[in-house]
């Protein structure tokens, strides 16, 4: 467990913080509440939904990596199932800053992995940026989403979001978080690849039609897939790199236990994820073992 979020426990109301630490210092923690878990918090600190949430954003945020900017943001999505994902922002150096990940990215992408289908309602600590708010236009439910921040009422995303552009705008009816699989057939014997393709069959890719994804091993042998989400403004999609990198950072994992990475692509596809994949991987180890496949 991060330092970091044993600290933030101690910035808790102290009946939350009693409430929440057996939880979170459960091994195998990973970094969600389920519905149960969260209205038995509530019932213990006494907090509304919304406050609860709130005060639990401490606890996303210390997961966050500043590198860049030190400023750390948290957010928890709450998936169709009840189940709460944690999320929060990461920064690479010696990149460029277009591979950045947003806390609500890390926090949606972390119900994606976990097999949600859609997205309830997403509690932030700062005001979700362009970025974020057009990330999350692509969503199953991005007509009835919530937004929810410190001393504001929820308001629906489209209400940030005025007279937006879409999938629909480019004739996409296929949206992010739905429930499909694309059928990639890919043979090997290396298992890290078959991660990796697996991941790729989950992609959410209907502009490019380049389903990806990328395995990373850690160096206890322990795999962390992602899968790569396209976005109807093209900028704001989230590699399947760094949508893997948010699965081992929830985890609890630091990301220089990174040993190996896996990326596997299509090969009819018009754009290649392969030069960014090997450009960030190289800011952990200049010499990162990286497997490919174009399919
Ligand atoms: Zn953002």
């Amino acid at each position: 467990m991060r330092t970091e979020v044993m600290d933030a426990l101690e910035h808790l109301p102290h009946t939350l913080s009693q409430a929440l630490k057996p939880i979170i210092t459960t091994p195998g923690f990973d970094a969600t509440l389920s519905k149960a878990e969260f209205e038995q918090l509530m019932k213990e600190s006494q907090l509304t939904d919304a406050a609860l949430r709130i005060e639990l954003l401490k606890v996303a945020a210390a997961y966050s990596i500043a590198t860049l900017s030190n400023f750390h943001v948290g957010a928890i999505a709450r998936g169709n199932s009840g189940r709460l994902y944690f999320g929060a922002n990461m920064e690479f150096s010696a990149t460029s800053m277009s591979q950045t990940v947003h806390a609500e990215q890390a926090a949606i992408s972390h119900a994606w992995l976990k097999g949600e289908t859609g997205i309830r309602d997403i509690t932030v600590n700062y005001s979700p940026c362009g970025h974020c708010r057009q990330f999350m236009n692509e969503l199953t439910t991005a007509k009835t989403i919530m937004v929810q921040l410190p001393e504001r009422s929820p308001k629906a995303l489209q209400d940030y979001l005025p007279e937006s552009f879409g999938p629909s705008d480019l004739g996409i009816t296929d949206f992010l978080l739905s429930d499909s699989s694309h059928e990639l057939t890919f043979e090997t014997d290396d298992a890290l690849l078959q991660e990796a393709c697996n991941a790729a069959r989950k992609s959410h890719a209907p502009y490019s039609k380049n389903y990806a994804g990328v395995a990373l091993k850690a160096k206890d042998g322990r795999v962390f897939s992602g899968m790569y989400a396209e976005n109807a403004a093209f900028n704001p999609s989230l590699p399947p790199l760094q949508v893997a990198l948010i699965h081992m950072n929830m985890t609890g994992y630091p990301l220089s236990d990174i040993v190996e990475a896996a990326l596997v692509e299509q090969k009819d596809s018009a754009i290649s994820l392969l030069a960014d994949t090997q450009n960030t991987l190289e800011t952990f180890n200049p010499d990162m073992p990286l497997s490919y496949a174009a399919i």
